[in-house]
């Protein structure tokens, strides 16, 4: 009998490679770095008193953020909790931090850097905690679009705009390029903006987002927006697509919300009799469109915590924030959309042993994984951002 062994190789570097493993470098994308230090163990006893007693050691010269998509390992160390827009704020309210650790992913700990001032740090835990929809917008494919707006003529009347989850790259294109950024909460708001100033919005990344908001509210026709696909010549679109489109939409998505579907909501409504449906607008047109109530992240923390007891709930956003909820109203049958559970992968890597080196680094008086953007890039994101904060 011939003995076999068998030797398992590592993949290389490949787009899937990082993206399973968070290996190697690919500075092209948000995610995909090593973490350069010890990590202690999963398994270690001492992961929470050690985290507590990093945390108490740095006092006031941390200040600790916590998405509201973290696990609840790392959330009860957040000095505050929410989306990635009221994080931001909260990083900019605390002049006095030295350390901004940032418990979410990366492109939400670079507008943390762009709002913050230039003395403080900001860290994210790991580094390898990026965000898909982030990812299909790279800056170089943005910008290819532009020069064809720019050849056909439409670029003068095409506004861009931006949501929060896009790189710092692609807020500086739009605040270059005169436009905004938006939320989940402010999207409307942001493109009535937008269409003051020219004919024609430019929307990126999350395709849904941007067609949820023009038809459902802002009374758009689906006819009125197209979709850029930037890995087809010409974004797939022909010039008279380009030109007779209201909005221009980026093929880009979230790879959590994506998943629910029509079927998600058909199957809850037959099991659970009475179920309100309660979904993001990052979830597809007809996922939307057949849930009883839409909105964002903080809207969907208001509706449940108003909810009378009793009341069943789907919801179709991340499943920790679905679980904290759930644990946190007993009286209501709150529940997840889709029967397959499902986190953000990304969000997920900030882990407790992730948080516990970071702290510990700090005070050792190493700043681990800072998230810096350069003064270029942060001077036109900022633009952008400030035009959102402007918005009426
Ligand atoms: S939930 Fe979606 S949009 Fe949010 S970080 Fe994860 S992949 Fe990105």
């Amino acid at each position: 009998m011939v003995a076999v062994t068998s030797t398992w190789t590592e993949p290389g570097n490949t787009a899937t490679a990082l993206l399973l493993l968070g290996r190697g470098t690919d500075p092209a994308s948000e995610r995909g770095v090593d973490c350069p230090g010890d990590l202690p163990a999963p398994s270690d006893p001492d992961l929470v008193e050690r985290a507590t007693a990093a945390k108490a050691a740095l006092g006031d010269r941390v200040f600790v953020l916590g998405h509201h998509y973290q696990r609840d390992e790392v959330i009860q160390f957040a000095d505050v909790t929410g989306d990635s827009f009221k994080l931001a704020r909260e990083a900019a309210a605390r002049p006095e931090a030295e350390f901004i650790v940032f418990c979410g992913v990366h492109f939400m700990a670079e507008s943390a850097d762009i709002l913050t001032g230039p003395a403080q740090r900001v860290v994210l835990p790991d580094l390898a905690a990026g965000c898909s929809m982030a990812d299909m917008a790279v800056l170089g494919q943005v910008e290819t679009a532009w020069d064809q707006f720019t050849d056909l003529g439409i670029a003068e009347d095409v506004i861009p705009v931006t949501y929060m989850n896009s790189s710092a790259d692609i807020k500086g294109f739009v605040g270059r390029n005169n436009g905004v950024v938006c939320t989940s909460s402010n999207a409307k708001r942001a493109l009535d903006w937008a269409f003051e100033q020219g004919r024609q919005v430019f929307f990126l990344p999350d395709q849904h987002l941007g067609r949820n908001t023009a038809v459902l509210e802002m009374g758009f026709d689906l006819d009125d927006c197209v979709l850029y696909d930037p890995h087809k010549p010409h974004g797939g679109l022909t010039p008279e697509q380009l030109r007779g489109a209201k909005m221009i939409l980026w093929r880009g998505h979230c790879s959590v919300h994506g998943r629910f579907t029509i079927d998600s909501v058909r199957e809850v409504r037959e099991r659970v009799p009475g179920v309100n449906v309660l979904v993001h607008p990052e979830c597809k047109h007809e996922v939307v469109r057949a849930a009883d109530q839409v909105g964002s992240t903080e809207y969907i923390i208001r509706a449940l915590d108003a909810a009378p007891a009793g009341s069943a709930w789907a919801v179709g956003t991340e499943l920790n924030l679905v679980r904290r909820m759930a644990l946190a109203h007993p009286d209501k049958q709150i529940t997840f959309l889709d029967r397959t559970v499902c986190y953000c992968s990304t969000m997920n890597r900030i882990d407790l042993p992730h948080l516990v080196w970071a702290l510990e680094e700090l005070v050792a008086g190493r700043v681990p994984n800072q998230i810096t953007v350069d003064a270029d890039t942060a001077k036109y994101a900022r633009v952008a951002l400030d035009q959102m904060l402007a918005l009426p």
